[in-house]
């Protein structure tokens, strides 16, 4: 079956001069039929590049929205409306542009995982790749206003020891990841890498071994002479791990790393989507170029490691 849908996913996306791109979230067989799988920056980055007339986008909306931001001229499709993220929902343009008033001379820097208007609000777009030499490559005198990720802002914070404003958004994926979690990981495996997401709490950053985006962790696990890795984020990033490690084992640091909204994207919907060509996802223009200004300064950086 799974067969057969991939085969008929391949055939239209042919005839649609389509692209798919998956995020390391989705689903082994989404990622396994996917043109390119990678991390937030990656796909922006394939996304701006490709010359393909439609990109279907397996992830959730605000890379959907990306990915428009950065090809106008292209149509981008969401295999299913309703995938979203809460994190990037925890803020919006109003409230940025309160907190704004609050701090004039500020600069904004905002995470990826936010939506389009907020995007258009901030100077800089980072992901958790380049966060950090984002917030480096500017001057020491300014200061930062960082959304919507406060874990991801602290760990900014103790890697640049830059003294950011931030806000109070969270990942609800990543914070279900428990430092009884790590410390049980830990006890029972001794001998393995511990590698957690940057949004992630702190107490989880602070037992792990390695704190780092999806891009960083598989960049890792390619060099490393372990053999065992306990992975602190959401479950998809094991199946892309093990796809450059197949040697190696990797154990989730937790049964409830799953994002439900990244998990909506099936091989039906994806077929649907290119059959349809739904669900269209278009940014209006005014928007679209004051958040492309942020987003081509966040694709120009790329992290160091
Ligand atoms: S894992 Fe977290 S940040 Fe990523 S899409 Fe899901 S809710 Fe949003």
């Amino acid at each position: 079956m799974t067969d057969q849908l991939a085969e008929k996913i391949e055939k239209l996306k042919n005839q649609r001069n389509a692209i798919i791109l998956a995020h390391n979230y989705q689903p082994g067989e989404i990622q396994d039929i996917a043109d390119f799988t990678g991390d937030s920056l990656g796909l922006s980055v394939e996304a701006a590049r490709t010359q393909a007339d439609v990109i279907v986008f397996c992830g959730v909306r605000f890379m959907a929205e990306t990915a428009a931001i950065l090809s106008p001229q292209k149509t981008v499709l969401l295999p299913d409306k309703l995938a979203g993220c809460p994190l990037a929902d925890m803020i919006t343009a109003e409230q940025l542009k309160e907190l704004k008033g609050r701090h004039p001379d500020a600069l904004v820097v905002c995470y990826v995982n936010s939506s389009a208007e907020v995007k258009a609000e901030s100077d800089y777009c980072c992901t958790s790749s380049n966060a950090v030499e984002v917030v480096n490559s500017l001057s020491s005198d300014k200061q930062i206003i960082f959304v919507p990720d406060k874990h991801l802002g602290r760990f900014v914070i103790q890697e640049t020891s830059r003294d950011l404003i931030l806000w109070p958004g969270y990942c609800t994926t990543h914070i279900a990841i428990t430092e009884r979690d790590i410390k049980k990981a830990k006890t029972d495996y001794p001998d393995a890498v511990v590698m957690v997401h940057p949004e992630c709490s702190e107490p989880v950053k602070d037992l792990a071994d390695e704190v780092l985006s999806t891009g960083q962790m598989l960049k890792f696990a390619a060099r490393s002479d372990a053999t065992k890795f306990v992975i602190g984020t959401e479950m998809g990033m094991i199946h892309a791990l093990k796809k450059i490690r197949p040697d190696a084992e990797f154990l989730p640091a937790s049964e409830r790393g799953i994002c439900p909204n990244m998990k909506r994207i099936t091989l039906d919907k994806v077929l649907w989507s290119l059959e349809d060509m739904q669900f269209v996802v278009a940014v209006p223009d005014e928007i679209a170029e004051k958040a492309r200004k942020s987003l081509d300064r966040m694709v120009q950086i790329l992290p160091a490691r």
